[in-house]
């Protein structure tokens, strides 16, 4: 079997830039590895993410149950799986993924009751690595960062990229439960946790990158 690294956090939290610099480093170092993203909204595997993200099973997001949405990704993840890395991953290849089944963990359980929270992280990880036979991952990184900068740094998102979309009250109220909840998935699964602010502030993107690749090179050292 392969490696396979994960980067996860809530939006905003900075995984696209620190996926970037990891791959241009490994590449620049000659490392033979695969880079996959998830949801593939341009393949049909996503159809039913698409169809529950427009709205056609319900306006409101609670209108699909956490079970049921993680069911729309997870079969999402199992055509790419075995349609494109499953026979690399199990000679020995790298793959290193921006989101995973761990998405479902930091979004989907933050809908249902802290109460059951335990009990759907556990089915989770059943239903995709045990029921499903997806490979389970060597290494999640899990970029944490306080839900007042994530609202800043997509602010400058926006502006950077004229997207201009507003930055709610309400989309921070959720980001603030998905932080919530991602760090409990965190502490459930062993997720390894960078720290990606200090102090109220943002550390800086070399800084947080230094750890990030002593984290990844760890894992890909061991035998
Ligand atoms: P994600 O992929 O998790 O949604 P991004 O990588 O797109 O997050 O980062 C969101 C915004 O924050 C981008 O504009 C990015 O340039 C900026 N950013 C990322 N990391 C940092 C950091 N450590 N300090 C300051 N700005 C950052």
């Amino acid at each position: 079997m392969g490696k396979l690294i994960v980067f996860e956090g809530t939006d905003g939290s900075g995984k696209s830039t620190q996926f970037s610099l990891l791959t241009e480093r490994l590449r620049s170092m000659g490392k033979e590895f695969r880079t996959m993203v998830f949801p593939q909204y341009s393949e049909p595997s996503s159809s039913l993410i698409r169809m529950y993200l427009g709205g056609e099973f319900g306006t409101q997001p609670s209108d699909v149950n956490a079970y049921a949405a993680s069911t729309f990704y997870a079969v999402d993840r199992f055509a790419s799986y075995r349609k494109v890395w499953k026979q690399y991953y199990e000679e020995g290849g790298i793959m290193l993924s921006d989101r995973y089944t761990t998405s479902n963990a930091v979004h989907q359980a933050s809908k249902v009751s802290e109460a059951e929270r335990a009990a759907f992280f556990r089915w989770l990880y059943d239903f995709e690595y045990q029921k499903m036979e997806l490979p389970r991952p060597d290494l999640v990184i899990y970029l944490d960062v306080p839900t007042e900068l994530t609202g800043q740094l997509m602010r400058k998102r926006e502006e950077q990229t004229n997207t201009g979309a507003d930055i709610h009250e309400q989309h921070l109220d959720y980001l603030r439960l998905c932080r919530q909840t991602g760090l409990e998935a965190a502490e459930h699964y062993g997720w390894t946790i960078v720290h990606c602010a200090e102090e109220g502030k943002m550390r800086s993107i070399e800084d947080i990158h230094k750890e990030i690749f002593a984290l990844v090179m760890a894992v890909l050292e061991e035998e």
